[in-house]
C-alpha cells in the first residue's frame, strides 16, 4: 500500500536525556557502558535493552550525519570541517570496540532467541555475521588498508590538466569530452590520458600493497581468499560467486549486444565516416542544443515536487516537507563539497538530499535518484529499531534506480519540447545500458585479482586487457592508444578504496529495469509493492523483500535475456 503522508514528530527519547547532544566522547561514554553494564534478566528487560540501544545508535547516527552535511554544505567553515573530524578521529575510534561488546552481548543472549524470527532474522545474522569475521591481528591491517586507500583519493584528487589556458580538475575536463567539436574532445582525452599516466606507477605499487594486506586479513579469518572473505564481510547471503559468473556471462551475452546497436546509432548522429574513437562516445552531435530542464535549486525542488505529485501525492509530501524543514540543499555554488547524497536521519525520520544541481539533465537524474532514497528513509522510518534500518545497497539502490525509472513518463515537466523530452528519456536507457557492461568488466576484473594475489603488474595488465576485451562491443578503435587502455582500471575508485562493493549497482539496475516493467503493467500495483517492500527495511532477506516489490531476485542468463528484450523495445519505440 501507499501510504498517506503524516508529518513527523519530533521524537521522545526514552533513554538519553532529551536535551542530549553529542559533544565529547567523556560525555557519551557513560551511556554506552550504562548499556554494557546492564543486566537483563526477564524478555522485557531484554527488549528495553535492545530499544535503549536503538535510541543510542540512532542519536550517534543523526550526529554524525549533521556532522557531515554541515561541512560538505561549506567548506570553507573550518570550524565545521573541525566538528566532522572530531567525531572521525575522537569519538568513531574509542566507540568501536564497546560497539563490538555490545553485540556480543545481544549475540550470547539467551533471550534473543525468543525474538520473532520474521523480523529479526537478518539483524540476528548480520551481528552472527561480524563476530564470526573478527580477528584481533587484522585491526592494524585494517588501519593500514585504510590510510593505504586514502593515499588513492589525494593522489587522484590532485589531478588537473591545463586547456586553454586553464586549470581544470579531471571531472570539470570531462564536460569538454560532450563537445560536438571532434578536435577539443581529442586533444582534453590526450591531456587527461596523459595526466593519469604520469601517475600510473604509484598508483601500480599502490595497489600492490592493497592486494598483499587484503589477503592477509583473508588468510588470518581462515578463508582461502579475500574474494572469498569479502563476500561474507559484505553480507551477501542471498548470491553466490557462481550467480556473479552468470551475470557477467548474460551481460556479454544480452546487453553488449544493445550497447553495440546504440553506438552505431550514435555514430550515425555524429555523422562519423571511420571509427568511432575512445573520445566519441560521449559527444554531442553537431547544431544540437545542451538540454536544460530548470533554472536553479529552488526551480528543480519546484519541478521535482509536480512530477512525484504525478505519480503519488505521498511522494511529493516526502520531498515538500523536507523542504519547508531546510533539508535540501541544491544548488552548486562555490564552497560546496561535489557529488550528491540522501542523508537518512535516524532519530527525526526526515533525511537531507545534498547535490549540486547546475542547470543539467544529469541533474534531474540525481534528483529522481535521491528522491527514491528519501522515500526509502520516509518508508523504513516507523520501523522500530535502528538496524531494521540498516539496508544493504541492493535494496537502497533498487528504491533510487527504480524512481529514475518511474518518473521518467512525467519529465514533460522539465521538458516542454517533445524532441527534448524523448531526448532525455533516451539518454537514461542509453546510461544505464552502458553501466551493466562496464559493471561486469570492473567486478570480473576484481574476481581474477583476488584469487590470483600472487600475480605480477606485467599479469594484472593483461588480465585487464582480456577483461575489456571479453565485454566490448567492438565498436571503439582503440588503435595507437593501448598504453592508456591499458592502464584504464585505474581511475575506477572502487577497486582502491572499496573492494568488490559494484556488483550491487548491477543488481539493483536489472532489478530497477523489472521494476519499470512492472510499472508500465499496472502502475499503481508496482508503486504499492515498492512502498511494501522499502518499509520493510532490512527486517527481509533480499529475495523476500523482491519478491514483495513484485520481482525476482535474479540475474540468471534467462531473466537477462527477458529484461534485454524488454529495454530493447523500450528504445526502439523512442528511436
Ligand atoms: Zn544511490
Amino acid at each position: 500500500m501507499i501510504p498517506v503522508f503524516k508529518p513527523l514528530e519530533v521524537p521522545k527519547r526514552s533513554y538519553l536525556p532529551q536535551d542530549f547532544t553529542i559533544t565529547t566522547w567523556e560525555a557519551l561514554a557513560p551511556y554506552v557502558q550504562q548499556l554494557i553494564d546492564f543486566q537483563f534478566t526477564t524478555m522485557e528487560s531484554f527488549s528495553q535493552w535492545l530499544s535503549h540501544l536503538s535510541e543510542l545508535e540512532a542519536v550517534i547516527s543523526e550526529d554524525a550525519c549533521w556532522r557531515q552535511i554541515k561541512m560538505t554544505c561549506n567548506t570553507q567553515d573550518p570550524s565545521l570541517e573541525e566538528a566532522y573530524t572530531y567525531f572521525v578521529m575522537e569519538i568513531e575510534p574509542p566507540l568501536k570496540p564497546l560497539a563490538f561488546e555490545l553485540q556480543i552481548k545481544l549475540d550470547r543472549s539467551p533471550f534473543k532467541n525468543e525474538l520473532d524470527t520474521a523480523i529479526y532474522f537478518p539483524y540476528l545474522r548480520s551481528v552472527a555475521n561480524a563476530i564470526a569475521l573478527y580477528k584481533e591481528e587484522n585491526i592494524a591491517i585494517q588501519a593500514d588498508i585504510n590510510v593505504l586507500a586514502q593515499q588513492y583519493g589525494a593522489t587522484a584528487s590532485k589531478m588537473t590538466i591545463h586547456f586553454q589556458e586553464k586549470e581544470y580538475t579531471l571531472q570539470q575536463a570531462a564536460k569538454f569530452l560532450q563537445s560536438s567539436d571532434a578536435d577539443i574532445r581529442k586533444e582534453v582525452f590526450e591531456l587527461i590520458s596523459s595526466r593519469r599516466l604520469e601517475d600510473q606507477q604509484l598508483l601500480n605499487d599502490l595497489f600492490n600493497q592493497l592486494i598483499l594486506k587484503r589477503n592477509q586479513i583473508a588468510l588470518n579469518a581462515g578463508f582461502e581468499n579475500y574474494r572469498d572473505y569479502k563476500f561474507k564481510e559484505l553480507g551477501r547471503f542471498d548470491y553466490s560467486v557462481k550467480d556473479c559468473f552468470e551475470f557477467h556471462e548474460a551481460v556479454k551475452e544480452y546487453i553488449v549486444p544493445i550497447q553495440k546497436k546504440l553506438l552505431q546509432h550514435k555514430k550515425s548522429l555524429l555523422q562519423i565516416q571511420g571509427p568511432l574513437r575512445p573520445w566519441d562516445t560521449n559527444a554531442t552531435p553537431k547544431g544540437q542544443k545542451a538540454l536544460s530542464p530548470f533554472t536553479d535549486g529552488k526551480d528543480l525542488a519546484a519541478k521535482a515536487i509536480q512530477v512525484f505529485e504525478k505519480l503519488n501525492p505521498y511522494f511529493s509530501s516526502c520531498i515538500a516537507s523536507m523542504q519547508s524543514m531546510g533539508r535540501l540543499d541544491l544548488d552548486s555554488r562555490k564552497g560546496k563539497a561535489p557529488g550528491g547524497y540522501n542523508c537518512p536521519l535516524a532519530e527525526t525520520g526526515v533525511p537531507f538530499i545534498f547535490m549540486n544541481a547546475a542547470g543539467t539533465h544529469g541533474d534531474v537524474i540525481t534528483m529522481m535518484h535521491e528522491g527514491g532514497h528519501a522515500f526509502h528513509s520516509f518508508l523504513s522510518h516507523p520501523l522500530a529499531l535502528s538496524a531494521f534500518k540498516e539496508y544493504p545497497m541492493e535494496i537502497a539502490e533498487l528504491a533510487s534506480m527504480s524512481m529514475e525509472l518511474f518518473s521518467l513518463e512525467h519529465w514533460d515537466v522539465f521538458y516542454e519540447n517533445q524532441e527534448e523530452l524523448k531526448r532525455a528519456q533516451l539518454e537514461e536507457l542509453e546510461r544505464i545500458i552502458d553501466v551493466l557492461p562496464w559493471i561486469a568488466t570492473i567486478d570480473s576484473f576484481q574476481h581474477w585479482l583476488y584469487t590470483n594475489p600472487s600475480h605480477t603488474e606485467e599479469e594484472r595488465t593483461q588480465a585487464w586487457i582480456a577483461t575489456l576485451d571479453k565485454f566490448s562491443t567492438q565498436e571503439v578503435d582503440w588503435s595507437g592508444l593501448e598504453s592508456i587502455r591499458a592502464a584504464s582500471w585505474q581511475k575506477q575508485l572502487h577497486l582502491f578504496e572499496v573492494p568488490f562493493y559494484y556488483i550491487e549497482y548491477g543488481i539493483a539496475q536489472l532489478g530497477a529495469l523489472a521494476m519499470w516493467r512492472q510499472y508500465k503493467q499496472n502502475k499503481e500495483q508496482a508503486l504499492s509493492n515498492y512502498c511494501n517492500a522499502l518499509s520493510l527495511g532490512y527486517t527481509k532477506s533480499l529475495k523476500e523483500l523482491y519478491q514483495i516489490a513484485g520481482i525476482q531476485f535474479d540475474f540468471s542468463p534467462a531473466y537477462i535475456k527477458e529484461l534485454a528484450a524488454f529495454v530493447t523495445a523500450a528504445i526502439e519505440e523512442m528511436l
